[in-house]
């Protein structure tokens, strides 16, 4: 990888100025609607998603022959540094987590009927989704522990268990459900993945579990759900019985990369935020621009930032060109949610206790980053994903080439 190959090209240029103009116009002067998350905020999204798809913005994440606008992941990073900046952005331009990452799975693994029944109105924003892999009596972070049964009977599947985190269970449509349907089969070909309606009986979506003292609402709910013998047609199955995890790895790996895209957005608003707060508030005779700390801060926060675009770009890059770049992904997936965190904190405290108020949006960006080392792989996992490839390589005599 060069620089060169990494760099926005005029084009892309200008299709960020577009979204940056859409966010400055429509975005930000809406945020504290918003945030409220009730029914005006609703009426708010609606207006703005349609203003969306009217500018060419809609679904930067797709290819235009499924319902997006551009498909390429070094694009997509690029213009996440605008799309990332306000938390409320994905939701507008119809690239919201986890519908997006649904949205490429049943792009890439789904019939043509499923695509016709769930991708069409997911895609056109007319309906929501959710991923509902995450147990509460199982690691997460060990999927092969999942207990939630799928058994076949007839033409059906029979589901039975329990999850939570299904994040957008809330008023969602569909949800894609991880399932044991072989538990003799070897760990990784034990499970498949399953479409499931959420108005089909048996579906309950227990409660909406508050996390950091936010209950959420539809999108931003973070749901335990409960499969009582669900019953789906077979043909809900996605890919091959016994491709779960196959599947997930395809999910996984583009969606985790697009979370550390819009987490450019959040680091280099939350830096901007704080020196421009550090020239104008003054204490002890002078800006806090001046205090040795937050320059400290400052230069830290700058040489982070800059290494997560780099790498994100390059793990971009390196997926455009065909490559799963799992230890690239893996790399950016813990080194940026630490980033995120600390120049959100650091942030936070050069506002003092403003930092904690609605009057900035940091206090919201901060209680969303502290998931970020947890979701799509708490940072260990990912820590020893890196180590092992590294470690094999080397063990194999040939040492790690950094490129
Ligand atoms: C905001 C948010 C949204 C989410 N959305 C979804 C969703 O939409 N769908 C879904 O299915 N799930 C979702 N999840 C769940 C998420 O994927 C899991 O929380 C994650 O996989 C970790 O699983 P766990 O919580 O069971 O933690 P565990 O697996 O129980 O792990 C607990 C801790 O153990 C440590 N640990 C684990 N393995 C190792 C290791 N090998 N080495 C060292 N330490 C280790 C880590 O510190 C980890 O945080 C979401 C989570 C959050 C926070």
């Amino acid at each position: 990888m060069t620089i060169a190959d990494i760099r926005p090209t005029d084009e892309v240029l200008g299709l960020r100025a577009r979204y940056r103009a859409f966010m400055e116009e429509h975005v930000y002067p809406n945020e504290p609607v918003l945030g409220r998350e009730d029914e005006e905020s609703d009426a708010v999204i609606a207006r703005l998603r349609e203003l969306a798809k009217a500018e060419g913005l809609w679904a930067p994440h797709l290819p235009p022959e499924a319902g997006g606008s551009s498909g390429s992941f070094l694009v997509y990073a690029h213009l996440n540094e605008e799309i990332g900046r306000s938390v409320w952005a994905q939701l507008v331009f119809g690239c919201q987590a986890p519908d997006a990452g649904n949205g490429e799975i049943l792009w890439h693994f789904g019939t043509d009927e499923q695509k016709e029944r769930w991708l069409a109105p997911l895609v056109a924003g007319e309906v929501r989704s959710f991923f509902s892999m995450t147990e509460p009596e199982v690691p997460g972070s060990d999927p092969t522990t999942l207990r939630t049964r799928a058994v076949r009977d007839g033409d059906e599947w029979v589901i039975d268990g329990h999850k939570w985190f299904s994040s957008g269970a809330e008023g969602a449509a569909f949800g894609i459900v991880m399932a044991v349907t072989d538990p003799d089969a070897e760990p990784h070909r034990r499970a498949t993945q399953i479409v499931v309606s959420a108005d089909t009986p048996g579906v309950e979506i227990v409660r909406a579990v508050p996390t950091m003292g936010h209950r959420g609402r539809g999108w931003t709910t973070h749901c335990e759900v409960r499969y009582t013998g669900v019953r789906v047609p077979v043909d809900s199955t996605l890919g091959e019985v016994g491709d779960g995890f196959r599947i997930a790895q395809k999910r996984l790996g583009p969606g985790r990369i697009h979370h550390v895209m819009r987490w450019l957005g959040q680091m280099q608003r939350a830096f901007e935020l704080m020196c421009g707060y550090a020239l104008e508030r003054e204490a002890f005779g002078g800006p806090l621009a001046d205090k040795q700390t937050v320059q400290n801060w400052i230069a830290d926060s700058a040489a982070e930032i800059q290494a997560c675009r780099l790498m994100t770009l390059d793990a971009a890059h390196k997926i455009d060109q065909g490559d799963e770049a799992r230890v690239e992904v893996s790399l950016i997936k813990f080194f940026a949610a630490g980033v995120l965190h600390d120049v959100i904190d650091r942030a936070v405290q050069v506002h003092g206790a403003r930092g904690l108020t609605d009057e900035t949006p940091l206090g919201v960006m901060y209680a969303m980053a502290r998931g970020a080392r947890i979701y799509d792989g708490p940072d260990e996992v990912h820590r020893m994903v890196v180590a092992r490839r590294i470690l094999k390589s080397f063990a194999a005599g040939e040492p790690w080439h950094f490129e």
